[in-house]
């Protein structure tokens, strides 16, 4: 049975639940709950909610199940596949997690934090920090982004490299199921091997399997120092070099290895206010690695220095800086962070969040380069990301001077061809940012036919009504989802 847009007596239910000021009907209140960050989509909605704790969401779900009315879970509204977003007919309602915003407990002996989902994601580090503890997720988005919307994509980011991806950060959860049920599954052990791992489902769902509204996060022992280099090379072959030379110098202390081309380097210059070119003349390549030491003794410094030393007495590196101070490390970060946001100023950007093995970074680069040029000559690639994970933003910048709805026109063709590339050499067409609304149709194009039923089947199994984020990450088909035989 189809899903159905909610009655004025929903509404009027679903607004007492919340109460006053917190359910949004008029289109200012509901704006920016409706457009996302790159400005691909649009959405329609009779209804925000602002639920303001886990009861309330449970209350929501149980009568939208009842009315078969579809729910887009939402976050810091910072995701960059839409998944957030409601459908253009305005027949789902938006819940928004931002009021589910207490760290219920800290302890730093166990290290664990129990966090509920809407605390942003900075907020959560903050109160690691100040508990003398780190937690280690890092995005640009860091500030708006919330750790339900974190773990709800299984985030990437900065340090996946040294402590793993959002999954790896949380022990236990707790989640609001499609009909409201709650499971309490907010447990902070180390091992635990009793059946089937539930929490791993919800992690990376999107918001299709259910709503997070908690999570006992992981804390790590805080670095006590870390040092940044910025270092230019001749290509990508020799970044994997020096990649691999850092890996093997200090192991688990390298904790960040990010690379951007020369076009992006001047992108980020060129428009963000307050950077500064690290070199006086411009490379073909840069990388920025950081490297983090548990005690204060100088050694990670030390170990840079070595590093960088050989690195160069080999050739392998054209130029280094490498900041002495707080403020200097932040401003080559700078160089780095910023460019999601810079992009923009240059016209139209056709994306790819893709990933290889490292060791085919630099093949994959000049396929794409090559495949890109026939699509659209003058197109400027705007290559750059998390290199140590093989993690590679590939977005394709519009040739200077072209129309830029044209150019996006093309955005199908492209990401075809350049997923088609990717499946090619094994690797992945979403590393990081999830697939949500934008990759749909590419999913069920590189998944098998027996991933694609096991999806279905779990969607099914946890939401057999498909009333959460319907439309998103998985088709079901237009009758709903039906369990495939597996
Ligand atoms: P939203 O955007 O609100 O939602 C994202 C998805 O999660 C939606 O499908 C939504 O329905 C679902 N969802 C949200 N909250 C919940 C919940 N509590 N329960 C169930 N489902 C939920 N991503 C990376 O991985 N690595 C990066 O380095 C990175 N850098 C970024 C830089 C910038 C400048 C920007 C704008 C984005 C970046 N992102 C990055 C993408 C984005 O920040 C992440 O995907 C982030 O985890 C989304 O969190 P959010 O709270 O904003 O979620």
């Amino acid at each position: 049975m189809p899903l159905l847009p909610p009655t004025p007596t929903l509404i009027a239910h679903l607004a007492a639940i919340v109460g006053p000021g917190h359910a949004l009907t008029t289109s200012a209140d509901q704006a920016a709950y409706l457009t996302e960050w790159r400005g691909l989509y649009t959405g329609r909605t009779l209804l925000v909610l602002r639920p303001g704790s886990t009861a309330e969401v449970s209350a929501i779900l149980s009568a939208c199940h009842e009315a078969r009315v579809g729910v887009v879970p939402q976050g810091g509204n910072t995701g960059l596949v839409g998944g957030q977003i409601p459908f253009e007919t305005g027949r789902e309602i938006v819940v928004s997690l931002a009021r589910l915003n207490r760290i219920r407990h800290v302890d730093p002996h166990g290290r664990h934090m129990t966090a509920e989902a809407g605390v942003t994601l900075a907020s959560v580090q903050a109160e690691a920090d100040r508990h003398g503890q780190f937690f280690p997720l890092s995005l640009a988005s860091e500030g708006t982004c919330q750790i339900g919307g974190n773990l709800a994509t299984n985030a990437g980011g900065l340090n996946v490299l040294a402590y793993g991806n959002a999954r790896e950060q949380v022990s236990g959860l707790e989640v609001v199921l499609a009909d409201g049920r709650v499971w309490d599954g907010l447990r902070a052990l180390k091992k635990d091997n009793t059946g089937y791992d539930l929490r791993d489902l919800f992690i990376g769902s999107e918001g299709t399997l259910g709503i997070i509204t908690a999570a006992v996060l992981k804390l790590r022992p805080r670095p006590a120092e870390r040092y940044s280099a910025f270092l230019a090379v001749a290509d990508l072959d020799a970044a994997l070099a020096v990649f691999k030379r850092a890996e093997a110098k200090a192991g688990s202390r390298l904790t960040a290895f990010e690379f951007l081309s020369a076009f992006a380097l001047r992108v980020v210059l060129a428009h963000v206010a307050g950077t500064r070119a690290p070199f006086g003349a411009s490379y073909p390549w840069y990388l920025l690695l950081e490297v983090s030491a548990p005690e204060a003794d100088g050694s990670g410094a030390s170990l840079l220095e070595e590093l960088l030393t050989a690195l160069a007495d080999d050739g392998l590196i054209l130029k280094a800086v490498l900041p002495q101070t707080e403020a200097g490390r932040a401003a080559v970060w700078r160089l780095r962070e910023e460019l999601s946001d810079a992009q923009r100023h240059e016209g139209g950007s056709i994306k790819h969040d893709v990933s290889v093995p490292v060791e085919q970074i630099a093949e994959f680069i000049r396929r794409a380069d090559s495949l890109v040029e026939q699509i659209c000559p003058g197109a400027r690639p705007c290559a750059f990301g998390h290199f140590g994970d093989g993690n590679i933003h590939y977005n394709v910048t519009q040739p200077a001077g072209m129309e830029k709805a044209a150019y996006l026109a093309l955005w199908g063709m492209m990401n075809e061809a350049i997923h088609t590339l990717i499946a090619e050499m094994g690797g992945s067409i979403s590393a990081e940012h999830g697939i949500g609304r934008l990759k749909r149709a590419e999913l069920a194009r590189f998944r098998s036919k027996v991933e694609l039923d096991l999806m279905r089947a779990l969607k099914a199994a946890l939401d057999p009504r498909g009333i959460l984020n319907p439309g998103k990450v998985i088709d079901v088909g237009a009758d709903g989802p039906q369990p495939p035989s597996i």
